[in-house]
């Protein structure tokens, strides 16, 4: 770590101090538990820009922020980008309304089994950013050629963690009216490190190697919160539920230090122009939505930068104007901290003795998704017949 910060719990990884550094003397780093922190070598000629640009140093900036902001509740219109999108597609959209096809923009994509920000150019192959990736992703590389972007009066659009949102503004030295922000409600982020073990894992409960995994797997009009597909070499796909990554990441197990009770980005006051999130507590919030086909997202307006972006995408999908409040109700990451997971230690201790065995002691084997013929008929009924099946049942149809 770098020498103005005291503990890991301190460092996001957001590597704002990596671009800055004018003799390019930091490196990030991967500790025993799979997470990037900058070191410094001997050639470093103490100039503290490192220290400036830290947003542990300066948490919240000089912060745009309207209060109280406006929140929505977005489905995009297209079936394809919903099913490409974890919740409703918000950030597809977001996208198509502020840029156009020589727009940069920098979001989340795999790299193997690792996740790392990456700019493509245009908003129609954003593809690869979309979905969530529950795995702490670097962006290391992509601040300084966002910022060279930003000076050829490019627009340029990130979406990422609040912390990376926060680290990609304190690398920059001023502010840019071509550029949004839109950050995320943060649960946190798990160790690229495990995340490969527990492949290795479900390898093993299938007993065939894995080339690609997808989060937040959608299919038919069906989506769960947990559903994962995992695609194997021999071209075969399984959807699980509940994986050994999931577990641990939902427990809180594999978080990065900084994450959990020691996040300092889960406050009203927010990084990004623009929030998004899932949409929690949709029936409970507006009951005529009750059977909906689809989820959604929240999206919410936190600068004036940001009003006149979300106004022209509300004009292209379905939405509800909420309260700041419903938010708070029903996704109360978006202004409080987590609790403290209190076998976070004993996990990594187990992790670092031996990794496959920790694996096989902090989880249980991964359920097959398989979809019943009740929960076709189910997917594809008309949503006044499923709000009567919810009525008589509750809803019963989660896959198992
Ligand atoms: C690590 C993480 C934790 C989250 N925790 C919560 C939560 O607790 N509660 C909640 O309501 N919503 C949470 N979300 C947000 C939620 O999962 C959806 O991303 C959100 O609903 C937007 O979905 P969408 O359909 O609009 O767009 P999508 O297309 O699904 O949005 C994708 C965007 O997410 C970004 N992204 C994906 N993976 C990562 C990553 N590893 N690091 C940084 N950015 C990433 C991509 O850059 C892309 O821009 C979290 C997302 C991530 C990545
Ligand atoms: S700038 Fe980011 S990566 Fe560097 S020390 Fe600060 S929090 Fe850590
Ligand atoms: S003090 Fe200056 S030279 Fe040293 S690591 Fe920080 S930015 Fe680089
Ligand atoms: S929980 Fe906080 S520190 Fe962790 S990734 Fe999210 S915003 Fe960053």
């Amino acid at each position: 770590m770098l020498y103005f910060t005291k503990s890991k719990g301190d460092c996001t990884g957001c590597s704002a101090c990596y671009s800055v550094c004018p003799v390019r003397c930091i490196e990030m780093k991967k500790d025993e538990e799979g997470f990037l922190y900058p070191t410094s070598s001997d050639e470093c000629v103490h100039c503290e820009k490192c220290k400036k640009v830290c947003p542990i140093e300066n948490p919240f900036g000089d912060s745009n922020n309207i209060i109280p902001q406006k929140a929505y509740c977005v489905l995009t219109k297209n079936k394809k980008i919903w099913k490409r999108s974890a919740s409703g597609g918000a950030f597809s959209e977001i996208c198509k309304a502020f840029g156009d096809d020589k727009t940069v923009i920098c979001g989340a994509a795999w790299d193997g089994f690792e996740v790392k920000h990456t700019c493509v150019i245009g908003v129609n192959n954003i593809k690869s950013l979309c979905k969530s990736k529950y795995v702490a992703s670097s962006a290391e590389e992509v601040f300084s050629e966002i910022k060279d972007k930003l000076n050829e009066n490019k627009k340029v659009i990130f979406c990422g963690t609040p912390c990376q949102v926060a680290g990609l503004k304190g690398s920059l030295d001023k502010e840019y009216d071509n550029l949004l922000l839109i950050d995320l409600i943060c649960h946190g982020v798990g160790s690229a490190d495990v995340f490969k073990s527990c492949i290795t894992e479900i390898e093993e409960q299938f007993n065939k190697p894995i080339i690609a995994y997808e989060f937040r797997a959608k299919r038919s009009t069906h989506q769960a919160d947990y559903l994962s597909k995992v695609t194997f070499f021999d071209g075969s796909n399984k959807y699980i539920t509940n994986d050994q990554y999931i577990q641990l990441f939902l427990k809180q197990n594999c978080l990065r230090p900084s994450c959990g009770e020691n996040c300092r980005y889960r406050n009203e006051q927010r990084q990004g122009d623009i929030t998004i999130a899932d949409f929690k507590g949709l029936t409970e919030i507006f009951p005529n939505l009750k059977g909906s086909k689809r989820n959604y997202s929240s999206v919410i307006i936190n600068t004036t930068k940001a009003d006149s972006v979300v106004k022209k995408m509300l004009n292209h999908v379905k939405y509800f104007e909420c309260e700041i409040d419903d938010i708070k109700k029903y996704n109360p990451l978006f202004f409080r901290q987590t609790w403290a997971s209190k076998d976070r230690d004993a996990f990594f201790a187990d992790y670092l003795a031996d990794k496959d065995l920790c694996i096989k002691k902090w989880t249980t084997k991964s359920t097959v998704s398989n979809i019943s013929i009740k929960r076709r008929i189910y997917d594809i009924a008309p949503v006044f017949i499923r709000r009567l099946v919810l009525k008589e049942e509750g809803c019963k149809h989660c896959e198992k």
